[in-house]
């Protein structure tokens, strides 16, 4: 791992990013904001699944009003995201919103954004620049040819500018696009010329599994190097898929001990019993286990207990059976169709 950047804190409704903090994880409704019941039990089902951090859209006055009922309901910091118009960022920070996601340059005239940045600092609510490939400034297009990572950073900075001539600091940077190289290289720049704190993705990076490839390889890269303050997995599926993959993204990193990590072999030609089924079956019920647990499933009793040694428990296939071992000393051996039950008894007494 690469050494992190000190990056300066900003408070999220509670949820502190920058600095040594973790990195928050969050996702994005995808119900109608204006549909108040929808969208809390959205949140509640995320916030089960945990996430750190949730933003809404608010297209609209009506959604912006919605912002304070839906804040009473939730537990988690709520951020708005909200394109030109400033009057429903005023209303949602009224209402309660923890976190604005609204480009001062898009704002227009500089007494509106004079009037976002007063209440913002007044509240002690962030802002968040959020700038995106798809929506780049045409002068920066054709000054750059295109888009490429300098016209991002470049965007961002002219972002920045704005609120910096108002002094104000409370501000977190996006600078998201679908293609990962380009995405990887803006980041790094960002990252070098400021301590302004990342919130980190590959937007519109696809439909569950290729979205979630796209992401761990961009996301993770970034992580890896220690850039990277807020994150999150875009994905065309329900956004509870979106806080598992951040989660397994952070595990594989060592970033987050909590919960269960599956290893399991890929099967060769001396598994004897139904291994992808099992693993499947597993990954699926530790999925609410909460201890940091390290769980194997390997396809025979040969090599199986001696390469998961590393696991805390695991299981190895025999012929119609199977064997439990802990930390690599085989504990019992159980019939292939209790198998999966007798691993989960045993990972209750852990
Ligand atoms: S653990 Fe056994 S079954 Fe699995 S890949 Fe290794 S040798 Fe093959």
């Amino acid at each position: 791992m690469f050494m992190r950047k000190q990056k300066r804190i900003v408070n999220i409704g509670g949820v502190k990013i920058g600095g040594d903090n973790p990195v928050a994880i969050q996702s994005m409704c995808n119900t109608d904001t204006r549909d108040v019941k929808a969208t809390v039990n959205q949140i509640h089902e995320l916030e089960n699944a945990g996430c750190e951090i949730i933003r809404v859209a608010v297209p609209d006055m009506v959604a912006a009003k919605a912002v304070a009922d839906i804040k009473k309901q939730i537990h988690i910091p709520l951020v708005v995201d909200i394109h030109f118009d400033y009057r429903l960022a005023l209303e949602c920070m009224k209402n309660g919103a923890d976190k604005v996601r609204i480009n001062p340059g898009n704002i227009g005239d500089r007494d509106r954004v004079k009037q976002v940045v007063e209440m913002a600092k007044e509240r002690e609510i962030p802002i968040r620049i959020g700038v995106n490939g798809g929506s780049l400034e045409r002068e920066l297009l054709q000054k750059y040819g295109g888009v490429t990572a300098d016209a991002l950073v470049e965007s961002a900075m002219g972002h920045v500018a704005i609120l910096d001539e108002l002094n104000f600091n409370n501000v977190v940077v996006s600078i998201k696009i679908s293609d990962v190289p380009k995405m990887l290289c803006a980041y790094r720049k960002f990252n070098e010329i400021s301590d302004i704190p990342l919130h980190i993705g590959v937007t519109e990076s696809g439909t569950l599994k290729g979205g979630t490839v796209k992401s761990a390889v961009g996301i993770g890269a970034l992580l890896a190097e220690g850039i990277g303050d807020t994150m999150r997995v875009s994905l065309t599926a329900n956004p509870v898929e979106e806080i598992y993959a951040a989660y397994d993204i952070q595990k594989v990193l060592g970033m987050r001990k909590t919960g269960a990590e599956i290893v399991s072999c890929p099967t060769c030609g001396r598994t004897q019993l139904d291994l992808i089924s099992i693993a499947n079956e597993v990954e699926k019920r530790a999925a609410n286990i909460d201890k940091p647990i390290k769980i194997a499933v390997m396809g025979c009793a040969v090599n199986g207990p001696g390469e998961a040694r590393e696991a805390d428990i695991g299981i190895a296939g025999g012929k119609g059976e199977g064997l439990i071992f802990k930390k690599g000393e085989i504990i019992k051996k159980v019939p292939q169709d209790s198998l999966v039950d007798e691993l989960m008894k045993e990972i209750e007494t852990l």
